[in-house]
């Protein structure tokens, strides 16, 4: 009943590719991204659909691949986020805490607000960005499935998790293949706009350079054809000495 896309859907989908798609016109402002780790309340209310079929199509068909190379197969859905534009990823851990119960055979939620979406599509090269942040979000549930892994990122802050979120979705960029030099770059940018100096918030997701270093480290870990379960526990020391 709450599952936005039929299986249909998801593999008309896959025909689309979101770093083509050139649609939105909208100029905003992103804040952060990603509430994942700070156990941030999930909102309220879902939309099922940005309002254009075509970007459905193609960030459903994005996230058909992301979950092929990030073992991870979460809800998906969209959001008003115009209070505060984020993408957030939720565990079904301990039970009860999503506010939408699970589909069968999905574990986990990932939410996109459409505040966010717009402005990282603004540019004519945001598909890319926005790819990255789906991978992000994946990236969290793929943490979020291994206790051990979830644990070993914990600190006073959420650096560590970002980091390897970013590091994930660079591994997804690096073992996808399709993506340039100047596809990583654009991305770069984006991340690099949402880090931060706030080193005492809990909610600190990493310095701009960090970030950007860590999602470079996870492009180059996914260009080796290494098995991602091996990458992902790699990349957990690869993100802690990160300075
Ligand atoms: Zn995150």
């Amino acid at each position: 009943m709450c599952n936005l896309h039929s299986r249909r859907a998801f593999v008309v989908g896959g025909l689309s590719s979101l770093i083509t798609f050139n649609g939105a016109d909208a100029q905003f402002h992103a804040g952060k991204a990603c509430g994942a780790a700070m156990g941030v309340a999930p909102p309220a209310g879902f939309t099922p659909t940005t309002g254009n079929s075509t970007l459905d199509k193609a960030i459903i068909g994005e996230l058909q691949i992301i979950r092929r190379l990030i073992p991870a197969n979460p809800m998906f859905k969209f959001y008003d986020d115009s209070q505060s534009p984020n993408a957030m990823a939720y565990s079904p851990s301990p039970a009860g805490q999503l506010p939408i119960p699970m589909i069968q055979g999905t574990w986990g939620l990932v939410v996109l607000g459409l505040t966010l979406m717009r402005a990282e599509l603004a540019p004519a090269t945001g598909g890319i960005a926005l790819a990255g942040i789906l991978a992000h979000e994946v990236g969290h549930i793929w943490q979020f499935q291994y206790p051990a892994l979830e644990r070993d990122l914990r600190g006073d802050t959420a650096r560590n998790q970002e980091l390897h979120a970013d590091y994930m979705a660079g591994f997804y960029f690096g073992r996808e293949g399709r993506r340039n030099a100047n596809d990583i770059e654009v991305f770069s940018r984006s991340l690099f706009n949402k880090g931060s100096y706030n080193f005492n918030n809990r909610d600190f997701h990493g310095t701009p350079e960090q970030r950007v270093t860590a999602m470079k480290l996870g492009y180059s870990q996914g260009r080796t054809g290494g098995d991602v379960g091996d990458i992902a526990y790699q990349g957990i020391q690869i993100v802690r000495n990160i300075r």
